[in-house]
């Protein structure tokens, strides 16, 4: 008799020194200019309040959040001191984030005054980010109002403007034209807001060059393993490890249909291994009969479509003492697996990363605290 598994046994596990690692180096790449951490949608899956923690340990003061609720959370572990920015911009009311301590990235010239209109009702200087847009048109100042806003600078009057930043469209891309077009405009955008810090670059844009980096950078991916030269090997260290444990073993003769629709008949006798992993836990669908998983330092294929629960690997080029019931698998691992599987799933590692943190139960390794 086996024990039964614990099919909750399947985990993320996050390094938190590795991150912590990865942190340091871009700080160090782009040092006398300021990195701070971007902890958006629970630190791309990973936990906010964790990954916060472990980054101001290390000596980060400055993070960004997409909206305003995470970053109450994220400000209850931090010092007053730190600085949390609020990317997606003004959409909470002002009180809240003023009582906070949050700091708006502010969106549009309507956000500016109504934040300055805060500031006046509060008598006091409150902090703010100012994002032009140069080429995303997503958020930010368009160009008109960057004009208007350089021509009314009494409107600023009022908030304690901690930098003006702006979002590359093509970071990942070294050889896009684009990514010198954007500096460009925003160096041109810049001369309006003389003595203004300024922030440019995410994770990829570091890797531009020192001309990308101005005062402050704003790494995120790059900080949890992901590789931000996707044209290159990835200089992070990996931060995420992805594991389940086999199921259920069984011995097929050649010719056996494997999983939903029969994608994949066994060539030969072989063992087949079932996980409790399917696309409703976040790994991908698109990966059926195109990824493989890691028993030990042995490579086994990934057979058959992924169900919404389960997986199967074909794991007869083990010894059954390898591989059996209750054996750990590693499903990402590695410096390499999240982009590499992420691609062949045709998406980006970012999307695959966010889509682990809230399915599995997460184990924090390292870090300052407990
Ligand atoms: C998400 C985001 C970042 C971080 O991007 P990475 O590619 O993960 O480093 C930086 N700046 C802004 C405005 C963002 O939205």
């Amino acid at each position: 008799m086996t024990d039964p598994i614990d099919v909750s046994a399947s985990r993320l596990v996050i390094d938190l020194d590795a991150l912590t690692r990865n942190w340091q180096a871009l700080a160090g790449m782009v040092r006398p200019a300021e990195c701070a951490g971007v902890v958006k949608a629970d630190a791309y899956g990973l936990g906010a309040t964790r990954v916060a923690q472990s980054l101001a340990h290390a000596g980060c003061r400055r993070f960004f959040v997409a909206n305003p609720d995470g970053a109450a959370a994220l400000r209850t572990v931090l010092d007053d001191a730190a600085r949390v920015y609020v990317l997606n911009g003004l959409i909470a009311a002002t009180g809240d984030l003023a009582a906070h301590n949050l700091v708006p990235v502010l969106n549009d010239l309507g956000q500016v005054v109504r934040w300055a209109d805060a500031a006046r009702r509060l008598e006091r200087r409150l902090g703010a980010v100012l994002h032009i847009d140069t080429g995303m048109a997503r958020l930010g100042l368009p160009p008109a109002e960057t004009a208007r806003l350089a021509a009314s600078p009494e409107l600023l009057a009022p908030l304690d403007l901690h930098f003006v930043m702006s979002h590359l469209s093509c970071a990942s891309e070294p050889e896009e034209a684009e990514n010198h077009r954007q500096l460009k405009l925003f160096r041109h955008a810049m001369r309006s807001f003389p003595g203004a810090s300024a922030s440019l670059a995410n994770s990829s844009g570091i890797f531009l060059g020192e001309a990308w980096h101005h005062d402050l950078v704003r790494p995120g991916y790059a900080v949890y393993g992901g590789n931000p030269t996707p044209s290159g090997a990835n200089p992070m260290e990996p931060v995420i490890r992805l594991k389940a444990r086999i199921i259920q073993v069984r011995e097929v003769p050649a010719g056996t249909r494997v999983g939903y629709s029969g994608t994949y008949t066994t060539k030969r006798a072989t063992r087949l291994a079932t996980l409790p992993v399917g696309y409703a836990d976040g790994y991908p669908r698109a990966l059926g009969n195109l990824a493989h998983a890691f028993i030990g330092d042995r490579a086994v294929p990934v057979v058959g479509h992924i169900s919404m629960d389960l997986m199967t690997l074909d794991i007869g080029g083990l010894p059954e003492a390898r591989a059996h019931v209750g054996t750990w698998v590693d499903l990402i691992r590695g410096r390499t697996m999240l982009d590499d599987l992420a691609g062949r799933a045709g998406t980006i590692g970012y999307e695959l990363l966010t889509s682990l943190g809230a399915r599995y139960a997460r184990q924090w390794l390292g870090g300052t605290c407990g």
